[in-house]
């Protein structure tokens, strides 16, 4: 981690980056091969803050036998750069397994050794990210009217460290979302804490768990709870007749492709709201087909051998919990009927999936300088870059939030490796500044405006 100068003076990076999940880890690949190919006066200078303690990628969903819903080629770099060291084939041979991929003949790798690859990959790139910090304010440094550089504030315990940009990367990933008017207690879970919570249930002997949704996290979680305790009773409510499977068709995944960014990004309004509905299939409320045969597989042969204990609420929705003194009464109410039924669970999960945070959610009075468009959302440039008044030098590059920009890879892995690339050429071709040295003390004259 770069040193702050004496006197407290930040040192100048090129870049900061906001979140380390696999977004800006890939961004800092990109910028070590650059930095690896070119002079040390052409390097980019770069800092990343992560508030977890380490590199961590969706643990509460790291399911044993849950697999990626992307081919592992799709990883953070083999689309920039098929020959690059970081790439998941490269792991899999540092670990020795190589042979053994291949032999599998799949595509798609086990969701807990893509979290393996992607720690790895942090773990070559971990100079530049200080890990347990916090990104709690970024403010701007203003010279003669004109935002120079942004100053940015992140707590790690009592611990206060600043430092300053000429561009910042926001890639601060999705917050899980409750249904309205439910809140997270210790029965009642969202499903990305399903495994942080799911071990102090152990010698619990639970006796029924409720799954409200019908989207990919859901049925795994339907599926898992339904195998881990083999006493206990799930019953899945979800308001669709029945859960629909992922479109994963070659032509439909070319809605991923780089060329459709382009695409998306250019296509009127209208189209882009046709093309989101008509591809919204490939990756919402929707699930791997071979595990909806698998429930249902299961589900059926319970019922020939009078055992049940899976069962689905469909056209069906929570619409209330209320803590009991052994666990949670849900009132599941039928969208046919009106019908409320209550039931008396151990825990209610709410796989009610995630919403992108607002990118400029940490950016205070800077934000003021981003422009929005019509409808309150954020104009963001091809090149991933937030349009801006004129006087606000400072790149703000966005790695997800941009959905309503560049479509649906947006918050996904699929286009992860080209991004990262095309951002780099952005900040490359808008050209570093430079006085001696890459990462600099401030020139005479900069000031906070909030310091
Ligand atoms: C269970 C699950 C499975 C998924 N599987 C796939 C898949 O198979 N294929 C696919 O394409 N997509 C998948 N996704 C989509 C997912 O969004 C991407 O895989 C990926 O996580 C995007 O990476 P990211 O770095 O943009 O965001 P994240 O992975 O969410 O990382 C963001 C990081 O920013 C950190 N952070 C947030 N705020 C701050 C702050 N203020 N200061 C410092 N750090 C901060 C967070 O701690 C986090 O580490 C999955 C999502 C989930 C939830």
């Amino acid at each position: 981690m770069s040193q702050a100068l004496p006197g407290d003076t930040p040192l100048i990076h090129d870049l900061i980056g906001i979140g380390f999940g696999p977004s800006n880890v890939a961004m800092a690949i990109a910028l070590s091969e650059h930095n690896a190919r070119v002079g040390r006066h052409e390097a980019v200078t770069a800092h990343f803050f992560e508030r977890q303690p380490g590199f961590g990628w969706h643990r509460g969903m790291l399911i044993d036998d849950a697999t990626m819903q992307v081919s592992f080629m799709k990883d953070l770099v083999t689309l920039r750069n098929p020959t690059s060291e970081y790439s998941f084939l490269c792991y899999l041979q540092s670990r020795g397994r190589l042979i053994d991929f291949v032999n599998h003949k799949n595509l798609f790798p086990l969701r807990v050794e893509f979290h393996d690859y992607f720690e790895w990959a942090a773990a070559k790139v971990d100079d530049m990210v200080s890990y347990g910090h916090q990104v709690v304010a970024v403010e701007p440094v203003v010279r003669d009217g004109v935002v120079e550089y942004l100053d940015v504030t992140a707590r790690s315990g009592d611990e206060v460290v600043v430092h300053r940009a000429r561009n910042v990367v926001i890639g601060t990933g999705l917050r899980p979302v409750m249904p309205e008017g439910i809140e997270r207690t210790d029965h009642v879970w969202h499903n990305s804490d399903l495994l942080a919570k799911v071990d102090g249930l152990e010698g619990a002997e639970p006796t029924r768990f409720v799954v409200v949704g019908a989207g990919q996290s859901a049925a795994e979680n339907v599926a898992y709870l339904h195998r881990r305790f083999p006493d206990a009773e799930v019953c899945a409510v979800f308001s669709r007749y029945g859960y629909s499977p992922a479109d994963d068709s070659s032509f439909a995944n070319r809605i991923f492709d780089p060329q459709a960014v382009d695409e998306y990004f250019t296509a009127p309004e209208d189209v882009k709201h046709r093309l989101m509905d008509y591809h919204g299939n490939t990756n919402y409320s929707v699930v791997d087909i071979d595990l909806i045969d698998d429930l249902y597989r299961q589900a059926y042969q319970e019922k020939v051998l009078g055992t049940e204990r899976l069962h689905f609420l469909n056209v069906s929705r929570l619409t209330a919990v209320e803590e009991t003194p052994d666990g949670v009464r849900a009132t599941v109410t039928s969208l046919i009927t009106g019908e409320e039924r209550l039931l008396d669970a151990d825990v209610v999960v709410c796989a009610t999936g995630y919403m992108q945070a607002d990118g400029l959610g940490l950016l205070g009075e800077v934000a003021d300088r981003c422009h929005r468009d019509d409808r309150g959302r954020v104009r963001v440039e091809r090149d991933y870059r937030v349009a801006t008044d004129p006087e606000l030098r400072c790149g703000i590059y966005l790695q997800g939030g941009t959905e309503h920009t560049h479509g649906i890879t947006s918050s996904l892995l699929s286009n992860t490796a080209i991004r990262v690339g095309e951002i780099l050429d952005s900040i490359l071709d808008r050209g570093l500044e430079r006085s001696p040295g890459s990462a600099q003390a401030v020139p005479e004259g900069a000031e906070s405006a909030v310091r």
